[in-house]
């Protein structure tokens, strides 16, 4: 066999075991909750912005879900059907928005909330009340609305580059507990970023859970510290991005790569 033959056998190989991969997660859809990261639903800001969505393109993909049979659990659902065994529905999934712009309560809260779904929100808290991003009356409001409250560090910044990760993880949860918001159990790493240090340190401050940006399924095995989180907020390919990240994800976790 020369060597273009040797190339193409192994090229052909790969198709028909990735065409496998794929049949298997039509045939046996994996268990275990996804977890959907957004961060904008802002009509003004699609066309300039990679992380926006449009109210019409958020509602199609809130759509999908519920004609997909998908059901909307918050963070705390989930642990606490780790903790205690309390059922999950049919197909859990959460969804997550990080940063907390204002078009969070203004577009998100009322499209969730009219579709009797759930999300959660990951605040940076320096960011609360400056131009474009969510009031602390709002932020109140939207955990009375079905609006889950987490921390996403007090100044967004990667936790590699923080000298003291305190400052980022203990003081954002203190500073939205004294404001009178309910207790905050839940984490998003700023861009995805986690080490051993920050792991240790959320724990020793009472997070329950954190989520990352590496896509896949969330089983009670799962690392809840580094739970899987499946980014759609990038729009460009449209309707069949979100489908193929979805697809995305479930092949990662059937592959077991990058799952935690
Ligand atoms: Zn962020």
């Amino acid at each position: 066999m020369n060597l273009k033959k040797i190339a193409l056998s192994i090229i052909l190989l790969f198709i028909i075991f990735m065409g496998g991969v794929i049949a298997s997660v039509y045939i046996y859809p994996p268990k275990g909750v996804m977890i959907f990261e957004y961060h904008r639903v802002n009509d003004d800001t699609v066309d300039t912005d990679d992380y926006s969505l449009s109210r019409e393109q958020f509602q199609e993909q809130l759509d999908y879900f519920k004609e997909n049979n998908y059901h909307t659990v918050s963070m705390m659902d989930f642990i606490r059907a780790e903790k205690y065994g309390e059922e999950l529905p049919e197909n859990p999934i959460i969804i997550t928005f990080d940063d907390g712009y204002e078009d969070n309560y203004t577009n998100m809260m009322p499209m969730i909330n009219a579709m009797g779904m759930k999300a959660t929100m990951f605040m940076a808290t320096n960011y609360i009340g400056k131009e474009n991003y969510v009031s602390w009356q709002q932020l109140k409001e939207m955990q009375d609305n079905n609006i889950e409250i987490g921390s996403h560090t007090a100044n967004h910044l990667p936790l590699t580059e923080v000298e003291n990760l305190d400052n980022e993880i203990k003081l954002s949860k203190l500073l939205m507990e004294w404001n009178g918001l309910k207790t905050i159990y839940f984490f998003s790493y700023p861009n995805g970023v986690y080490t051993k240090e920050s792991i240790q340190c959320l724990k020793d401050n009472n997070y329950l859970a954190a989520v990352t940006g590496d896509a896949g399924y969330n089983t009670f095995k799962t690392d809840k510290y580094l739970l899987q989180r499946t980014n759609v907020s990038n729009y460009r390919f449209g309707y069949i991005g979100f489908q193929w990240r979805i697809l995305k994800t479930k092949i990662l976790y059937r592959l077991g790569i990058n799952q935690h």
